[in-house]
């Protein structure tokens, strides 16, 4: 097939619009796959994609259609992650496309997401068609999102497919409208190999394997290309296309997208630098590699420790696991007195990191402790040096003088939601509260309002999004990009026991959290403290001052003194089930805490 006949497009849509559902439609259609074998959103690999029904990693499928001119054309679907955690991702992938099916759902209309990666795809320059999908529904209102399209995109409707992807109905129609209006790819199969590095993950049988795009040349067994990123030189060893699995090919031509690996293979994932341009070895210094991509940077971090220290290593394994196929996770390894030894995590945002942490619990079930999600903190010191914290522990405590003269910063994101007209007061009071800066509020339609926030991203954290949509009904959507460091007031809170902080649980806060935070902390770790011997008193500090207290009162004397010396073979059992229990029991200070204590306060 030459190359005017191949199309690489992606589907721009905001969650749950059908885009899964869609994609499986045009694999069946195009024979890829089978009808109704049970083999559903094929492109939706990982099972908690699948479960939470979202695509964090880009997956790419290659389809053969034989248009109405009676001519072959292959055409590359690559599946983008619908989610602004994974921008990165998402501009990878439109990269290797020309265009895009923009896909809204017609009861819904145009929401958060689809904004965001409209105006992501359109800076691409991508060709969109426009597809309202859903019409099958009783609630469906073409129309309204024909006009929406129109308004809010500047976009010509009448090319417009309407589809239900559940019926299938009007399916067959996105093709020939893909084929017409989306252009082929650039490249010439002649010059030499310009390749670009879209995603890359780790297969146990074939080792690091890597989605590319060709731009230039041919790439085939035993080919040998050169790295511009690392410098490296490889050995072709397979290279084939999505088929939708891997389906061995004997060369990829400029224009296609399809997976490569080599042989040897590469020995760390981390050599695969997404981005990265490769060509042939001989050509480094006439090639011009193509534009990358900035490394996404973690927002969000949290600590991780095994309930039972003997899990440790186990543990260990599945974490190296998971951080293999997602490089945006970084890993460090962590120590808390209170949990032990355990790893540090930072995520692209807070979907990403609670993605990772289902994963964690859900294809390895892990008995684990994870602290709440937290935000890096900059510190601007009197001598204008520049420091980021994202671990509390090694915030410095209020007795060290040179954090009075230093400066805070906390990251801002601007935000983007969408709502219905008569819940705007409620959602603005949550903004407010949340110390969101108002930048914009917008009808895209009579009854539909886009408001724009400036807010800190630790309210992400604190759960904006699900706040909105509780005072909704569900309606409202949220899209945020990173808007830079803003200077805050900010401040340390410990949890003390018995004046011992507990340092797993610190966080740095806003100074108008501190009491709400600190009475919820003392009173919620109450409930999970068993009384000891002695007073215990649990408090709240933010920097020295003391913010909130909770006493739990000793066992009264008399409850020892009934043990007497009858009791002594209960006495001793009693001490062989403390032992045998002590390997979770962990002490702060003098008081010994029972692990799922921690676990149980972290937990929401
Ligand atoms: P994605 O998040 O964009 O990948 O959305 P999915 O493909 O997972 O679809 C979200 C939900 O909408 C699922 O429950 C689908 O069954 C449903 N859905 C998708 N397309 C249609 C459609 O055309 N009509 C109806 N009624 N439901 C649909
Ligand atoms: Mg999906």
């Amino acid at each position: 097939i030459p190359l005017e006949r191949y199309r690489n497009f992606c589907i721009v849509a905001h969650i749950d619009h059908g885009k899964s559902t869609l994609s499986d439609r045009l694999l069946e259609h195009t024979g890829t796959i089978s009808a109704g074998d049970g083999n559903k959103q094929v492109l939706d690999k990982l099972d908690v994609e699948r479960e939470r029904g979202i695509t964090v990693k880009a997956q790419t499928c290659t389809m053969i259609y034989k248009h109405k001119d009676g001519l072959d054309y292959l055409l590359h679907l690559v599946d983008t992650p619908g989610h602004v955690d994974f921008r990165a991702e998402v501009t990878r992938s439109y990269s290797s496309c020309s265009g895009a099916l923009l896909l809204v759902d017609a009861s819904q209309g145009v929401q958060a997401q689809t904004v965001a990666n409209f105006y992501l795809a359109f800076a691409q320059g991508l060709s969109l068609v426009p597809v309202v999908n859903k019409i099958d529904m009783a609630s469906a209102d073409v129309p309204r999102v024909l006009e929406q399209l129109e308004t809010v995109f500047e976009l010509d409707t009448s090319t417009a497919v309407k589809v239900s992807a559940k019926t299938g109905q009007g399916v067959g129609e996105i093709l020939p409208a893909v084929i017409s209006n989306i252009p082929a790819p650039e490249g010439d199969p002649k010059k030499p190999l310009r390749m670009l590095l879209v995603d890359s993950w780790y297969d146990t049988f074939k080792g690091v394997v890597l989605l590319v795009r060709l731009f230039d040349g041919t790439l085939k067994q035993g080919d040998k290309v050169h790295s511009f990123a690392t410098g490296n030189e490889y050995i072709v060893g397979e290279v084939g296309i999505q088929y939708p699995d891997g389906l061995p090919q004997k060369v990829l031509r400029a224009g296609q997208v399809g997976y490569v690996f080599f042989n040897p293979g590469m020995k760390r994932i981390q050599d695969a630098k997404l981005g990265d341009t490769f060509t042939n070895v001989g050509y480094e210094d006439i090639v011009k590699p193509l534009p990358g991509f900035e490394e996404p940077k973690p927002m969000v971090f949290v600590a991780a420790f095994p309930t039972n220290q003997d899990d440790y290593g186990r543990l260990a394994d599945s974490i190296a696991h998971l951080v293999l196929n997602d490089r945006s996770v970084t890993l460090q390894k962590d120590y808390s007195e209170a949990l032990g030894a355990g790893w540090r995590l930072g995520f692209l945002g807070s979907l990403h990191c609670s993605v990772f942490q289902d994963r964690l619990r859900q294809e390895h079930g892990a008995s684990i402790i994870i602290t709440e999600p937290a935000v890096p903190t900059k510190i601007v010191w009197s001598t204008g040096e520049e420091q980021i914290v994202t671990n509390p522990a090694e915030f410095p405590d209020p007795d060290d003088h040179r954090i009075r003269s230093a400066t805070l910063y906390e990251p801002f994101v601007n935000a983007t939601v969408t709502l219905p007209e008569e819940y705007v007061g409620r959602c603005i009071e949550i903004c407010e509260n949340a110390r969101g800066v108002q930048k914009s509020l917008e009808f895209f339609t009579a009854t539909q309002v886009i408001l724009k926030y400036e807010l800190p991203a630790a309210s992400l954290v604190d759960d904006l999004f699900g706040k909105l949509k509780g005072a909704t009904k569900g309606y409202a959507t949220l899209d945020y990009e990173d808007a830079g460091w803003r200077q805050a007031q900010l401040v340390k809170l410990n949890l003390l026991v018995n004046k011992k902080a507990v340092d797993a649980v610190a966080r740095i806060v806003h100074v108008s959290q501190v009491e709400r935070l600190g009475r919820q902390w003392v009173t919620k770790f109450k409930e999970h403290v068993d009384r000891q011997m002695f007073e215990v008193i649990i408090q709240a500090a933010a920097g020295r001052r003391i913010v909130a207290r909770e006493t739990i009162k000793p066992f009264r004397k008399d409850v020892l003194a009934k043990l007497h010396a009858s009791d002594i073979t209960r006495r001793r059992k009693l001490l062989e089930k403390q032992k045998a229990g002590r390997k979770r029991l962990r002490a702060v200070g003098n008081v010994i805490i029972d692990q799922s204590a921690f676990q149980k306060f972290l937990s929401k």
